[in-house]
């Protein structure tokens, strides 16, 4: 089975190079059908197998020889092994469904961003609302599963308050570094961090922001310090948070009770 899903993990990271590639053009994912960026000529069904028809045509367009960029073969493997580990994680669950649909969407949030610089709210925005609705249904692993009454509505409501809540955490926490240091964060990052407060709920908001910030603040440390960048350069920060809050669904709970525990 894990291998099913790792196959199936490469074809929904063919749709997300899709997501990547459209969505900041505003251009429709459906239409028109998927083509050659350099000579526009329409991609057959052997063009279009995940992961084998990249390395068969040796990362080259079959019909005019321009290259492919090579992301878009890491996202497919990326997605294959992403969704095999979560399903090996998770078994066949509602959790896989849930964690898996959010990885990936954190993965084209952060994408867009590391190659446009830009954090979209048509993709943040509607995220919001489907983290909220399945805040209220599907409550967030944490510490406040000790308080939780048992599936019903006032656990749907304590589930959707507390996406709420960290919501407004994540935007808060984002907030100040943003006004405090204009350039380097911008409003993007802020929509951003309370989309992963609504995600990750409390108390694993804290636990992504850090993540976060830490891993952006090393990075960038090292760029600045090998002079990859100069000073500047603006750095983006949605790959950062992307990763942090990934990280974060899959392990964050192992995290928070280790830091329990070591008390
Ligand atoms: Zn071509």
């Amino acid at each position: 089975m894990t291998v099913v899903f790792a196959l199936l993990g490469t074809a929904i990271g063919s749709f997300l190079n899709v997501c990547i590639d459209r969505l900041p053009a505003g251009k429709s994912l459906i239409y028109p059908p998927s083509h050659c960026e350099a000579c526009r000529h329409r991609l057959s069904l052997q063009d279009l197998v995940p992961v084998f028809s990249y390395l068969w045509l040796r990362g080259h367009c079959r019909y005019c020889q321009s290259p492919i960029s090579r992301r878009l073969l890491w996202a497919e493997v990326g997605s294959g092994l992403l969704l095999a580990f979560i399903y090996w994680h998770y078994g066949l669950s509602v959790e896989f469904v849930v964690t898996a649909f959010y990885c990936y969407l954190f993965i084209v949030i952060g994408v867009v961003d590391l190659e446009h610089e830009l954090i979209l709210n048509k993709i943040v925005y509607p995220a919001a609302v489907v983290a909220l609705i399945v805040d209220a249904f599907l409550p967030q692993p944490g510490i406040l599963d000790v308080f939780l009454p048992q599936p019903g509505i006032l656990a749907g409501l304590i589930g959707g308050a507390n996406g709420l809540i960290s919501g407004a955490i994540g935007f808060v926490l984002l907030l100040i570094p943003a006004l405090i240091y204009r350039g380097g964060m911008g409003w993007g990052d802020v929509k951003m961090a309370a989309l992963i407060g609504l995600v990750t709920g409390f108390p694993l908001v804290f636990v992504a922001l850090l993540m976060g910030v830490i891993l952006g603040g090393l990075v960038a440390g090292f760029l600045l310090l090998f002079k990859i960048k100069k000073r500047k350069e603006a750095i983006p920060f949605g790959p950062f948070l992307s990763l942090a809050t990934i990280a974060t669904l899959l392990w964050g709970s192992d995290i928070i009770n280790w830091y329990l525990g070591s008390f």
